[in-house]
């Protein structure tokens, strides 16, 4: 059997919350598992508001309309991502500027970011409508400056959260605030592999009410109330059902569990791993708390990842690259680039390890047998 990299654990209220969607006929986007989801999500994110959406991806295409960004409008986004977190700009019909990571949380480069805006704000150029801050494999990005030097200027801050839900910002003066909230609006996936799933799904998370009512008007086809079938915009059918929302609420009660075990797995291998002199383990830094949604190394070089790779994989552990940077794909081989190639470095070397939540510490140490005599 392989042990795999990210899979959902269902353990909890699931199958009770689908058979009442069924026996109550609220299988659709009409019924209380969606309300229920969005109010939880708002209370344990500590947000006002919350919209469940169809998939993470609408979620973000969704909170960047509704951030202003038009057609012609110009969206910084991290090089290295996932690739829907570019897409939804491009949806908007927004040009992406890509900017490359800095090497502690492997996000966006705040000083890359904050020296070109300050340089147009200098000469007099037009500013990118958002950025968007992505928190890859649930390392909080550095939030702090990126936000108040946007906020100035009158930047939107997106945080693509997909890979975070839970990790959180630790502000000395302030208190804990969860990744999410720190810009104008965040956005969660609850797709299969993700912290906790709906089958398929998202959420945006705000404490703007207009830019909230937004979101929700645009989700479900830009309906006006009323029993005609009135529309004031062209919207999109990007609403969650509250079949997937039933899976959702069940898997959101569990979410701390979740996080202690995904957390507890990446300190047992940085554990392993620290005395390992080929081995580079994952940002964690002391300013924020990591969701632990994927625990992913560093090897020395793009060759040593391929060979670990392979010898995992015949050894009957999933392990995988992240991903190709983004300007190294071809929707985005022309768009600009912000600064050099960490990003490309960190991706040439990265290896995600598996770090499911019910992951056991035998098949855990399997996953570390394997590894420290692949790299001895
Ligand atoms: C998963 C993911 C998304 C997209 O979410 P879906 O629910 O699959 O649409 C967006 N951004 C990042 C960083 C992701 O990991």
């Amino acid at each position: 059997m392989t042990i795999a990299l990210s899979e959902p654990t269902l353990g909890g209220n699931e199958a009770r919350y689908l058979a009442e969607c069924i026996e109550s006929t609220y299988v659709s986007s009409v019924g209380p598992f969606v309300g229920r989801f969005e109010a939880d999500f708002a209370r344990r994110t500590g947000s006002r508001f919350a919209v469940a959406c169809a998939s993470g991806t609408a979620a973000l295409h969704l909170a960047l309309l509704a951030a202003g960004v038009r057609p012609g409008d110009e969206v910084m986004v991290s090089d290295l991502t996932f690739i829907a977190s570019a897409n939804a700009a491009v949806y908007c019909g927004a040009a992406v500027t890509l900017v490359d990571s800095e090497r502690e949380t492997w996000n966006i480069d705040p000083d890359l970011v904050v020296a070109e805006l300050e340089r147009r704000r200098a000469a007099g150029e037009r500013q990118p409508a958002a950025i968007v801050a992505v928190h890859v494999l649930g390392q909080p990005a550095k939030m702090d400056r990126l936000v108040a030097v946007a906020g100035e200027l009158g930047v939107a801050v997106v945080e693509d959260a997909a890979e975070a839900l839970g990790a959180r910002w630790r502000d000395g003066r302030h208190g804990d605030r969860e990744v999410g909230t720190l810009g104008l609006v965040g956005c969660f996936s609850f797709n299969g592999n993700k912290i906790i799933t709906s089958g398929g799904g998202g959420m945006v998370v705000t404490d703007h009410e207009a830019l909230a009512s937004t979101v929700r008007h645009l989700s479900t086809q830009a309906r006006l109330p009323g029993l005609e079938y009135s529309h004031d915009a062209v919207g999109f059918n990007y609403r969650l059902t509250n079949l997937a929302a039933a899976v959702g609420l069940a898997q959101l009660e569990q979410l701390d569990r979740f996080l202690d075990a995904r957390r507890a797995i990446a300190r047992r291998y940085d554990e392993a791993f620290a005395a390992a002199t080929a081995v580079t383990l994952p940002p964690d830094v002391e300013w924020s708390l990591r969701s632990g949604w994927m625990y992913t190394v560093l090897l020395p070089d793009r060759d040593e990842r391929l060979r670990v790779t392979d010898r995992l994989r015949s050894a009957g552990v999933e392990a995988r690259p992240i991903w190709v940077p983004l300007h190294l794909q071809a929707p985005y081989r022309d768009a600009p680039v912000l600064g050099g190639a960490v990003g490309t470095d960190l991706a040439a070397r990265a290896i995600s390890l598996p770090s499911s939540a019910h992951l056991t510490s035998s098949d855990q140490e399997r996953v570390i047998e394997v590894v420290l005599d692949a790299v001895r």
